[in-house]
């Protein structure tokens, strides 16, 4: 899922300065799950920031929503049908709900509440681990289901680098050395052999760095006639 966390209040309330009429958008998929902008977390943030209008005297009307995905034409369509009446709205949802809200609805102002932070799971409650940079040429299948690209600190194909010490990453004491955990799994699983297979540089055109990416299903596209 793509993991995010709130601004800071301060920062939220100087990007609404200029506006009187604020609608805080939610969203109930990725933003709900890690705690950062679903329904419950909407509600808080359009009390946090009332309390601080009061507190600085600033008048003003806020209102909440919550889309099931900010991300996806047909729940934002469905939203257009009856669209809060404000001056701006604050998205709760990663930068590609911002996005796609911005994109189909070119006549309003969204601005982004979450710093969307990366793609990763919950390891524990309050705890979230970044583990995919979403290469679009997935190696996992070479490295027992860790991936280097993300959790090596040189995102090393071939590792370990060395510098690992007691299972650590010479980088940052407190983070796993990718490649020791690799390793470890290799050895339990009686394929440490695999260590020695040198893997080619990866065709990183199809990652970001190629420029923004599409994905296109032809299987899935519908006919138009045209
Ligand atoms: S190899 Fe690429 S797609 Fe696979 S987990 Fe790592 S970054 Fe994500
Ligand atoms: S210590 Fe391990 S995780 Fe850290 S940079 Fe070296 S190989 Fe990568």
């Amino acid at each position: 899922m793509i993991v995010g966390k709130r601004k800071p209040l301060a920062e939220i309330a100087r990007m609404l300065e200029p506006f009187k009429k604020i609608c805080i958008l939610g969203c109930a998929t990725c933003a709900a799950v890690c705690l950062s902008g679903g329904e419950k977390e909407t509600a808080e943030t359009a009390s946090l920031l009332s309390l601080l209008w009061q507190k600085e005297g600033k008048e003003g009307e806020i209102t909440t929503h919550t889309l099931l995905r900010q991300c996806e034409y047909e729940y934002i369509d469905e939203f257009a049908k009856a669209l809060p009446d404000c001056d701006v709205f604050l998205s709760l949802a990663c930068g590609v709900g911002v996005q796609a809200m911005t994109t189909r609805l070119p006549d309003k102002i969204f601005l982004p509440g979450l710093n969307t932070t990366f793609l990763g799971y919950p390891l524990e409650q309050g705890v979230w681990a970044e583990n995919c940079l979403a290469c679009g040429n997935c190696i996992l299948h070479l490295t027992m289901g860790i991936c280097p690209i993300t959790r090596c600190a040189k995102s090393m194909l071939n590792g370990p680098c060395g510098g690992s010490q007691n299972g650590k990453c010479e980088v940052r004491q407190d983070v796993d050395c990718a490649w020791h955990l690799i390793y470890e799994r290799l050895s339990k699983m009686g394929e440490l052999a695999r260590m020695e297979a040198i893997q080619p540089p990866q065709d990183w055109s199809a990652s970001h760095h190629g420029g923004p990416r599409t994905i296109v299903r032809e299987d899935l596209r519908l006919e138009t006639g045209e």
